[in-house]
């Protein structure tokens, strides 16, 4: 198989973990997300993942309960931990070797995150899941992804959604939104369009990090866009 990327940075919400459940981890979801990651590494593609924490606990929710802040915040990098070892368990079930790691260090739970220890991994043959966010609170898993894809070099950060990509206006909500093929960073932040965080997003542009949105929950989705598909959109 042709691949356009080499190295990429994959991120996953945590609500796209719970399937068809309104809260936690759905075996089956993690499992179809386990097979699209081996097919890829399969294809010689070197793997890095960040996966969100949104279907367990999340620091904002948590503060609006009474939760201090930072508790909630370091609530929601423990929810990212479990959601990270249910995906390296599935992976290496599947004779996919992964290895989890964590921005705080929690061993042996997982190793602790180095730039160097994760390209090592993937340099043989394992998914480095990358775990905690960017371990500090007041910050998502969004600019946790984006920073990792920075550091470990990654040709792009693919964003896997349960939409086709970006849109004018939520698909969901209004009918007439149109999908984009491209769109710039800049464009994202002037129409107010919902995607990232702005701070992912600054960080993204300012390290010309392309961000790659795509629906990660049809399955064989991520071989296409690895493959050179016209699917999802480029934020560049
Ligand atoms: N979080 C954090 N620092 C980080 C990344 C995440 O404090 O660098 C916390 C934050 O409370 C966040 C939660 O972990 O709400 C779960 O992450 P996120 O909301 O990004 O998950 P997703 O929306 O992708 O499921």
């Amino acid at each position: 198989m042709k691949t356009i990327y080499k190295r990429i940075l994959l991120k996953l919400s945590g609500e796209s973990l719970m399937g068809s459940q309104g809260y936690g981890i759905d075996p089956q979801r993690v499992n179809d997300y386990a097979e699209q990651i081996k097919e890829i590494v399969e294809a010689g593609v070197q793997v890095a993942i960040v996966i969100g924490g949104g279907n367990i606990f999340r620091g904002l929710k948590g503060a609006s309960q009474g939760f201090d802040r930072v508790k909630g915040d370091q609530m929601g990098m423990l929810a990212t931990v479990i959601n990270s070892l249910a995906l390296a368990s599935a992976l290496e079930d599947m004779g996919q070797p992964a290895q989890v790691f964590t921005a705080i260090n929690m061993f042996p739970i997982g190793e602790h995150y180095s730039k160097w220890r994760a390209i090592e991994a993937m340099k043989q043959g394992k998914v480095a899941i990358m775990s905690c966010g960017t371990g500090s609170p007041y910050f998502t898993t969004d600019t946790g992804s984006t920073l990792r894809g920075i550091e470990v070099e990654a040709d792009v950060m693919l964003k896997g959604t349960r939409v086709d990509g970006i849109y004018t206006a939520d698909p969901e909500k209004d009918p007439t939104a149109t999908k984009f093929d491209r769109i710039s960073y800049d464009e994202i932040y002037n129409r107010g369009l919902k995607v990232m965080d702005m701070t992912a997003t600054v960080m993204a542009r300012d390290n010309h990090l392309p961000i790659h949105v795509f629906n990660m929950d049809v399955k064989g989705n991520l071989r296409r866009v690895i493959a050179g598909e016209n699917l999802g959109t480029v934020v560049y």
